[in-house]
């Protein structure tokens, strides 16, 4: 590097020599700003017609015609987007703009491979910045990853640009962003905010940068608002509260997908947006997903952000933080937010093969050093704000999946640190056709107790221990032959209980069918209820609930509330239930 007080050497390149009075116009300007000593020579060249190039060190001013033209393309560029008529906007933006006189730094690509390109001769270059590529076929964007000495190592978007070594670099002073706004909602973009779905061009109301800090602690507030999945096993147990970061932990196929998309479709008419990252999934697997929500009407408040497995690591990188920074855009207008990342150790893979490729040191399990960093940066931008700030909420649902059940391993046990508790999915419970499989033992919520209603916390009173001391009966007496009554009844009970945790897909409990359902389960209203048949005595239990007891169902709902009164009262029309339909049943 150049050290400062080194004298500068500055080259004009133009068609004709400047005149004496230019040169010392020229000289002026110069010394002003790169010190007293500086000198200035003149080189003949026939690239700029009607003006000049002058370079100083790795800077240059372009006053030629395309850099001047290329002045007015990027102020055209940060127009605000809006509604209406673009025409006479323009011509406002072109009738008020003189070029102006910019320091612009260009670079040189050293090499260039695997979506990476070192550049050397950019030294003010900043973490994150946008760099332009030029290409026989246009400018090609990437990204500054690797601030090194006298070199910087960056990332493309687009692997097969055209980029190659000895092209030039330009710096654009932007940081990463995407586009934000409500245009985006209902739609499928790419990691950089690109439509996906063939509906047409996003007109998005602002650019935001992919990185930022997060909230601090004075513009929080805790957590105290529910988000509902709609599962009971989850709601009743582990709940979620907004602005809360709930880990979804397992092996592949255990329905780790299934409990995100439930959790969106439960959103409907709750007023909260969705937002779907998909970082390293096979593209049908998401296009079927989008279908699926937008079958059941989802897709109305969700936006899908699509980075497939066949993506560049780069696109892979970056997605999860363009889902972040288009949900931080609606939380800050006092919106709740759901965003979830499926998953981050894909995410965490593509950031591995990046820094290899960047030449960064490997470290435990050839991952970076700074990879715990990459996610808690993520994550801790969700959050409940403050009621000076607005009192949106960003809740984020990252997902994990691990190999062979080992929760212990590097990326694992880095994301449960960060976020504020897990639901662990287990494949010997999928398997065993206990759906959704939440290992009960192994799955916690930090925060979402003060967020969950008086009504589901009473409802839900001792079911966690209840199952806890059912699995551990469940243990001792496997291999015992005779049982006696106590311990029968006590089983018995438990099965019940588990019985009723299975729930379907797209098949979401309101908050009053799960307080009904549990207040006559952990009532022991569901002990002799055959295993086979827990699910249609269930529906039709709250089916006959809405039709005979319809102010109890509407009371709870509304107030979030169980008074004594409405327990007893459930617990009677249950049993009566029950009665009733005792001879149809035959049990
Ligand atoms: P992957 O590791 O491939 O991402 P995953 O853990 O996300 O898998 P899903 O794709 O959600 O798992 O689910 C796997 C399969 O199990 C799917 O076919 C899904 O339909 C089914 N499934 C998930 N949850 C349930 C449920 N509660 N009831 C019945 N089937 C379910
Ligand atoms: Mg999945």
């Amino acid at each position: 590097m150049l050290e400062e007080k080194e004298p500068r050497h500055a080259v004009i390149y133009s068609a004709e020599p400047p005149g004496p009075e230019q040169e010392a116009r020229f000289l002026r300007f110069l010394r002003s700003k790169y010190g007293p000593e500086t000198t200035l020579s003149w080189e003949k060249s026939d690239r700029y017609p009607r003006g000049f190039r002058m370079a100083v060190y790795t800077e240059f001013y372009d006053w030629s015609v395309d850099g001047r033209l290329r002045q007015l393309k990027d102020r055209l560029e940060d127009l605000p987007a809006g509604e209406g008529d673009v025409v006479p906007l323009l011509r406002d933006a072109v009738k008020n703009w003189t070029p102006q006189v910019l320091a612009e730094e260009e670079g040189t690509v050293s090499s260039v491979g695997d979506g990476i390109a070192v550049v050397t001769g950019l030294d003010h270059v900043r973490y994150g910045e946008i760099l332009l590529f030029s290409t026989p076929a246009g400018e090609v964007r990437g990204m500054a990853q690797d601030l090194r000495e006298g070199e910087t190592g960056c990332v493309l978007f687009d692997e097969d640009g055209g980029v190659c070594q000895g092209g030039t670099v330009r710096r654009t002073g932007k940081t990463a962003g995407v586009g934000v706004g409500e245009a985006l909602i209902g739609r499928v973009v790419n990691a950089l905010g690109a439509p996906l779905d063939g509906k047409g061009d996003i007109q998005t109301q602002s650019y935001r940068p992919l990185e930022r800090p997060a909230p601090g602690i004075l513009e929080r507030r805790s957590v105290s608002r529910p988000l509902e999945t709609g599962i009971l096993a989850i709601d009743a147990m582990f709940p979620i509260g907004r602005g809360q970061r709930e880990l979804i932990i397992g092996d592949r196929q255990t329905g780790k997908t299934a409990i995100a998309l439930d959790t969106i479709l439960n959103q409907k008419g709750k007023d909260v947006l969705c937002i779907y990252v998909s970082i390293g999934q096979k593209a049908s697997a998401v296009a079927q997903l989008a279908e699926n929500l937008r079958q059941r009407g989802a897709m109305d408040y969700t936006i899908i952000v699509h980075a497939s497995a066949s993506d560049s690591a780069p696109l892979q990188y970056v997605a999860p933080y363009a889902g972040c920074a288009m949900g931080e855009y609606f939380m800050e207008q006092g919106r709740d937010v759901l965003i979830v990342y499926d998953d981050l150790s894909k995410h965490a893979i593509a950031y591995r093969s990046l820094s290899l490729l960047l030449g960064r040191s490997p470290g435990r399990e050839a991952y970076p050093g700074d990879v715990f960093y990459l996610h808690s940066r993520l994550l801790e931008r969700s959050a409940q704000l403050s009621a000076e700030k607005g009192g949106g909420s960003m809740t984020a649902l990252p997902i994990v999946e691990t190999q062979g059940g080992d929760v212990a391993a590097y990326i694992p046990t880095n994301i449960i640190s960060i976020t504020d508790g897990q639901i662990f999915l287990e494949s010997s419970l999928f398997f065993a056709g206990q759906r959704p499989a939440v290992n009960v033992g192994l799955s916690v919520s930090r925060v979402g107790g003060d967020a969950q209603t008086k009504a589901m916390k009473s409802a839900a009173g001792t079911l966690r221990l209840d199952l806890a001391q059912y699995r551990e009966m469940e243990v001792f007496t496997q291999f015992a032959s005779d049982l006696d009554e106590d311990t029968k009844a006590q089983l018995r009970y438990g099965q019940g209980l588990m019985q009723l945790l299975r729930q379907g897909q797209y098949a979401p409990l309101a908050q009053y069918e799960q307080v009904i359902l549990l207040t006559a389960a952990l009532g022991r209203l569901f002990m002799d209820v055959p295993e086979s048949e827990t699910g249609s005595f269930s529906r039709e239990l709250l089916e006959d609930f809405r039709a005979r007891a319809p102010e109890l169902c509407g009371r709870i709902s509304a107030t979030g509330l169980l008074t004594g009164e409405d327990r007893e009262a459930i617990l009677r029309e249950a049993r009566d239930f029950i009665a009733r339909t005792a001879g149809e049943r035959g049990w």
